[in-house]
């Protein structure tokens, strides 16, 4: 700045503003108009069967496209308390305090920690996947005194583990990931609400990739605190991520000693914003009317087929999905049943196979996309996921069908038995 100045001041004897200017700033000119955006964008429809974003319903991509409205007007703030009554139902709880962030599922982690964890406050995270590492590594951000409890790769943690864990280490946090999706596993939440209680700790979970899908009673398992986002189960555009918080949860938010390190993720202003403090809502951020369009649409369509019925879909459709795998030759990456995840399944890759190979091909010759394996599992698995409009047994058919032909084609990977999907 300062060179920048002496210059001007230097040079301004002889040479009119605009010369001056030209000399030291080059003219914007310079940066030529990017071709590539003067041709038309290039979208092509898509199967997204992998972890998610999953496809929107027609319905919902005709809400994504009305036209904006202002933050603060009246049918803006419809909407806003309409998802709320939403997530209430899909979260199964009255807490009052229900609301979103704006952020993909991974903000969703760092709003409900940021709020709940104090700097040295000791907090146990299940680990059965990469999400819950991930987890962990926000709580040491966050300087969590951390112990973590980690189950082998493909497994989940049982409850006498963690009641031992919680024994010796007195938590004021247990944080569980209900779907972790980087394995595919299912944790039960079965009596953890319970023992929360009676060691006077927070029950916080991740449901990214389960509310809705996967039974889960926010209220009658004693939850305290539980997250998921706008763009897997809830079958809209990313960007939102659906909060709920119990009043044992807003009574440690109330009483910390320090004040949450981030105003982005404040809890009570995100939930007075979204007018869960009483009338008045304070204006903090702008949430993007699109996906508020596009989530609301999408929590109608999961009110209008009934909790029950949409979560039988996910689960007879997973069903049918895991036998077809089982049938072509393909190794579950999670053994015990009862810990598969519904809406995502990790496929073992079988000896020989390309991954890459395969996947290239399932996209190029049917728009589709399944996952990799990430993290730990890179080389190891590949995850399909059933999530809201995709979980229907013509999708689970066309998978089965496009993955044999690729495995075959690509691989020359013969599957075992009787080629039913050939
Ligand atoms: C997908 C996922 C996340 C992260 O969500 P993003 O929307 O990708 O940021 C977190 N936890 C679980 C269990 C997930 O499946």
């Amino acid at each position: 700045m300062d060179s920048l100045s002496e210059k001007v001041e230097e040079e301004s004897t002889e040479k009119s503003t605009e010369e001056r200017i030209e000399k030291i700033v080059p003219p914007s000119t310079d940066v030529a108009v990017p071709a590539s955006l003067l041709r038309p964008i290039a979208t092509r429809p898509k199967f997204l069967m992998g972890t998610g974003p999953t496809n929107l319903s027609q319905r919902v991509s005709e809400a994504i496209c009305k036209p904006l409205m202002g933050l603060y007007m009246d049918e803006t703030h419809q909407i806003m308390d309409e998802i709320k009554d939403g997530l209430k139902y899909v979260f199964q709880t009255k807490n009052p305090v229900t609301f979103c962030a704006s952020c993909s599922g991974n903000g969703g982690i760092e709003a409900v920690l940021f709020n709940l964890i104090e700097e040295g406050d000791v907090v146990l995270f299940g680990v059965a996947g990469d999400f819950g590492r991930r987890a962990v590594h926000i709580g040491e951000l966050l300087g969590a005194d951390v112990r973590k409890l980690e189950a082998k790769l493909g497994t989940v943690l049982q409850y006498e583990q963690i009641r031992g864990y919680m024994e010796a280490h007195r938590p004021k946090i247990l944080y569980l990931v209900h779907g972790d999706s980087s394995t595919g596993v299912l944790q039960s939440l079965e009596g953890m609400g319970d023992l929360c209680r009676r060691y006077n700790c927070l029950l916080v979970v991740d449901a990214v990739s389960t509310a809705g899908a996967v039974k889960l009673l926010v209220d009658e398992w004693k939850i305290d605190a539980a997250f998921t986002a706008s763009q897997k189960v809830l079958g809209a555009p990313a960007g939102l991520a659906p909060i709920t918080l119990g009043p044992r949860a807003l009574q440690k938010i109330n009483s910390r000693k320090t004040p949450v390190k981030s105003y982005y993720w404040d809890a009570m202003l995100l939930s007075s914003k979204w007018g869960c403090q009483g009338e008045s809502r304070v204006k903090h951020h702008t949430v993007s009317l699109t996906v508020l369009y596009g989530l609301r649409e999408s929590l109608a369509e999961i009110c209008e087929q009934g909790l029950e019925s949409f979560r039988n879909r996910h689960s007879e459709n997973a069903q049918r999905l895991q036998k077809g795998l089982q049938t072509i030759g393909l190794e579950l990456f999670v053994e015990n049943p009862a810990d598969r995840l519904p809406t995502i399944t990790a496929v073992r890759i079988p000896y020989g196979v390309n991954w890459n190979k395969v996947s290239d091909y399932l996209l190029e010759r049917y728009s589709l996309e399944l996952s990799s394996g990430f993290g730990r599992t890179e080389d190891v698995i590949f995850r399909i996921g059933l999530l809201n409009s995709n979980a229907t047994y013509q999708k689970v058919d066309l998978v089965l069908r496009a993955l044999c032909e690729a495995l075959r084609v690509t691989c020359n990977y013969i599957p075992p038995t009787a080629a039913v999907y050939y």
